[in-house]
């Protein structure tokens, strides 16, 4: 009705919710020109296995905002998603980690050394994803078995087929598959037989509190024996102390990541981290 129609209309017209459209379109904008002017940032966190040595590393997009400072990704990937923005973050991420492994190779302390890459569903859902990948590959010149690709429960409502058709693909080319976030999202646990995956990530949210509710404690088992049964490495994130890392590591958890390792760093701060990272100083119960 007109009525009604008038009400919308209105609507638009709400200062506080124009305020926020405007607020929304002007990060946008910016977000736009971040990318051109190389705002970005990669930032590495440190992957660790159970004798304590560094395997690897997740990157971790930042903005160096030249008002706001460092701003976490929390608070402009959900918009990149939905806008195409998505789409030259996600590759610039890929190739930052892509050139980044390709110094790495030539550093014996760093030659071992595996990225783990997040990516969005929005992104792998492109048609030619799968080709962007291997024309960052090529002209890198990185190792694709030092890659890996951090999908998240959510990419199951896609077209399976499709999803396991580009999985199987990519990792064809040596690139590895770890399940991000795991036991938070969609989580009917038949499709996991499906998926041609490397690795399960147990969510921090069933690291928190680990010590305190058992409950907890039950579910990263589970996480674990399930990997174990299809085959799949495991790695817990968010361990922020030495009795979270044992409990896990006495629940069959192998591998680690937390602040009580290292935040994420700078590829220069991880650099040192790494060289001066010593294994048994890990041993601090
Ligand atoms: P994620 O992939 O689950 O990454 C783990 C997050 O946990 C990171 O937050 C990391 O800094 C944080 N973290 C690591 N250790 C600890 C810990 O011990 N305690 C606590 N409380 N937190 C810890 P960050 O860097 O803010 O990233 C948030 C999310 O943003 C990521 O979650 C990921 O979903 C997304 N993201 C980050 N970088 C990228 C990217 O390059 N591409 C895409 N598509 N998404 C990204
Ligand atoms: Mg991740
Ligand atoms: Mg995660
Ligand atoms: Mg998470």
């Amino acid at each position: 009705s007109a009525k009604a129609a008038g009400r919308n209309t209105m609507r638009f017209f709400d200062p506080e919710m124009q305020a926020a459209v405007s607020a929304r379109a002007a990060l946008e904008k910016e977000l736009r020109i971040a990318l051109q002017q190389q705002e970005l940032r990669l930032y590495y966190q440190p992957q660790v296995n159970e004798h304590g040595a560094i395997i690897g590393a997740e990157a971790l997009v930042r903005w160096q905002h030249p008002r706001l400072g460092l701003v976490t990704p929390a608070s402009f990937i959900p918009l990149a998603e939905e806008t195409h923005l998505i789409h030259p973050l996600g590759l610039w991420v890929l190739e930052t980690a892509c050139r980044q492994l390709t110094r790495w190779s030539s550093v014996p302390t760093r030659a071992h050394l595996v990225i783990a890459v997040n990516v969005s569903v929005r992104q792998f859902r492109q048609p030619d994803f799968v080709e962007q990948v291997c024309a960052v590959l090529d002209s890198s010149g990185a190792d694709p078995r030092k890659l890996k690709l951090e999908l998240t429960e959510s990419l199951l409502l896609d077209d399976l087929e499709d999803v396991v058709a580009k999985m199987t693909a990519l990792r064809a080319r040596g690139i590895s598959f770890a399940l991000d976030d795991f036991g938070t999202g969609y989580s009917s646990l038949a499709y996991l037989q499906h998926l041609p995956l490397d690795q399960l990530k147990i969510d921090q949210s069933f690291v928190r509190d680990l010590d305190v509710h058992p409950n907890d404690a039950v579910i990263a088992r589970s996480i674990v024996a399930l990997a174990r049964n299809l085959g799949l490495s495991v790695i817990a994130e968010g361990v922020e102390t030495p009795l979270q890392r044992n409990l896990l590591a006495g629940l069959g958890c192998p591998a680690y990541q937390g602040y009580l390792f290292s935040p994420p760093l700078t590829r220069e701060a991880f650099e040192i981290f790494a060289e001066e990272w010593e294994p048994e100083s890990d041993e601090r119960d």
